[in-house]
C-alpha cells in the first residue's frame, strides 16, 4: 500500500529544490485590466534559500475568491489583509 504525504514538511521548493521552506506571511499581488489587487499577510510556505512562497490548497483558494471579488467589485487599486 503506497502512501500518499503531501504533508508541507516533505515539500521541496520548486526554483531552487531547497528543502528549507519556513511557514511566514507573505502579500499576494494580483492584476487585472487597470485593477489592482495586494492582499497582505498571507499565510505561506516561504524558501529560505531564494524567498519563493507557495501557499497551501485552501488558502491559495481563500485568497483567490478574496482576490477575484475584489477585481470585479473593488476600486482600482485594494490593498487588504488576509481574511481566510
Ligand atoms: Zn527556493
Amino acid at each position: 500500500m503506497g502512501r500518499k504525504i503531501q504533508a508541507a514538511e516533505s515539500m521541496n521548493c520548486f526554483a531552487c529544490r531547497s528543502e528549507m521552506l519556513d511557514e511566514g506571511r507573505t502579500s499576494h499581488v494580483m492584476e487585472r485590466d487597470d485593477r489592482l489587487v495586494v492582499v497582505r499577510d498571507a499565510p505561506a510556505l516561504i524558501c529560505r534559500q531564494c524567498g519563493e512562497a507557495y501557499f497551501e490548497n485552501d488558502v491559495a483558494l481563500a485568497l483567490y475568491e478574496q482576490a477575484e471579488k475584489l477585481l470585479t467589485e473593488g476600486e482600482d487599486v485594494e490593498i487588504v489583509k488576509y481574511a481566510a
